[in-house]
């Protein structure tokens, strides 16, 4: 990586001249935050006692036994305060505003959660909180919208354009270019201009550091691949970002296919976009020929945005990881077969990971390890699978 942030052609800082100063003061102040042992300390406490960290390894054995091959292993991130991965990122955001003497934070949010997860860390610090989303996302959902207003944020919906999560961060970014001043903006996944990326991927990390070095004392030996679902995949570069430089351990991202790639109705940035810009940042997205943003779709809100993190487009171009696509269906099925072999219900994201380690499985030795990250718990996806299920006329399962 280049220092402002390129990721062989990805990245980079595609920005009005007007967000270059707000950038670069974040850019100094983040690699201030990085060298200082006290602002590492802080957060290293906050996530031991406020998340819960660490978040443990668990074997899956009945579902395992049941494929005959692999060993399916969750890190468990869904166990963390807030009930997902996000969390790390917004505390990590949240405390580098403070240290910059900004009073005021802001997010994006598209299904919510990382929404929920920056109300959550205003509240913990004090700070008032405005979350931009798209008005089609507020109605769709209501809980979360709910959460974030308890939890004393103000949400804010937004007409524009489709109305969802890309409007959403079109509208924050403007809010922070007129009040950057006294204003942090928290995004919420590794995507975005530069430091974004590189600050989302490394608050992230401590999913892969710890995922690592469970793996080496539990089995005395690091996993055979790492998987993790990508929607703008910061749960993904979190958990890579441990195992990097191992090159023994093959590394897997999973992209939402939806209703399948041929359908057009996907969220599968890598596997069916184009290069383009999108939110400051030169990656693969989903558009049209002349250049407009598609809308996605996926089963999964949380999967559902049009780009993807700069990084897993360069990871993927040198091969170092490779990208895979799950379709609803397979989506739903591993969270039915994680939910009845092993007690865990799953976020319907996450679940597109553990769909890649239930396919792959079989087809491997039992010595082999599958370390599967587990982004969140399935709570709030209750409606959303129970509809599903009614749609195709599933009774069986609704039982
Ligand atoms: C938001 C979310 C995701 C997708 O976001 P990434 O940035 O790709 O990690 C995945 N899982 C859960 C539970 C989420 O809430």
């Amino acid at each position: 990586m280049t220092p402002k942030g390129h990721y062989g052609v990805y990245g980079g800082q595609y920005v009005a001249e007007t967000l270059m100063g707000p950038l670069n003061e974040l850019a100094a102040a983040y690699a201030d935050a990085k060298r200082d042992p006290a602002f590492q300390r802080e957060f290293d406490e906050i996530l031991h006692d406020y998340v819960g960290r660490e978040s443990p390894l668990t074997v899956c054995r009945r579902l395992s036994a049941k494929l005959g091959g692999a060993t399916i292993v969750l890190k468990r991130e869904d166990l963390n305060h807030t009930g997902a991965h996000k969390v790390n990122n917004t505390i990590g955001q949240a405390l580098l505003a403070r240290r910059m003497g900004k009073k005021r934070l802001i997010a994006e949010t598209g299904a919510g959660m990382h929404g929920v997860a920056t109300a959550t860390v205003a509240a913990l610090l004090g700070l008032p909180c405005d979350v931009y989303m798209g008005a089609i996302d507020v109605k769709r959902q209501a809980p979360n919208v709910a959460r974030m207003r308890m939890l004393g944020a103000k949400v804010v919906a937004v007409e524009e354009g489709s109305a969802t999560l890309k409007d959403a961060m079109n509208e924050a970014l403007r809010d922070w270019v007129t009040n950057c001043d006294d204003t942090f903006y928290v995004i919420g996944t590794v995507a975005g201009p530069y430091p974004y990326p590189e600050m989302v991927r490394d608050f992230q990390s401590v999913i892969g550091r710890e995922a690592r070095r469970q793996c080496l004392a539990k089995f005395g030996r690091l996993p055979d691949e790492a998987i993790a679902c990508v929607g703008g995949g910061s749960n993904a570069m979190g958990l890579f970002a441990g195992f990097l430089d191992d090159r023994e351990v093959k590394l897997v991202g999973v992209e939402a296919g939806g209703r399948g790639l041929a359908t057009g109705e996907h969220a599968a940035s890598i596997n069916g976009g184009r290069l383009g810009v999108l939110h400051g940042a030169k990656t693969m997205l989903l558009q049209t020929d002349a250049g407009n943003i598609i809308d996605t779709y996926s089963v999964s809100a949380g999967l559902d945005y049009p780009g993807v993190g700069p990084e897993h487009c360069y990871l993927h171009d040198i091969g170092r990881a490779e990208y895979s696509v799950i379709c609803d269906d397979e989506a739903i099925a591993a969270f039915d077969d994680l939910c009845r072999y092993e007690g865990i219900i799953p976020a319907l994201e996450s679940s597109h990971a553990l769909a890649e380690a239930i396919k792959r499985a079989p087809k491997m030795g039992r010595d082999k390890i599958l370390l599967v990250n587990l982004s969140g718990r399935g709570d709030k996806d209750m409606d959303n699978i129970l509809n599903y299920k009614k749609s195709l006329g599933d009774s069986a399962s609704l039982r």
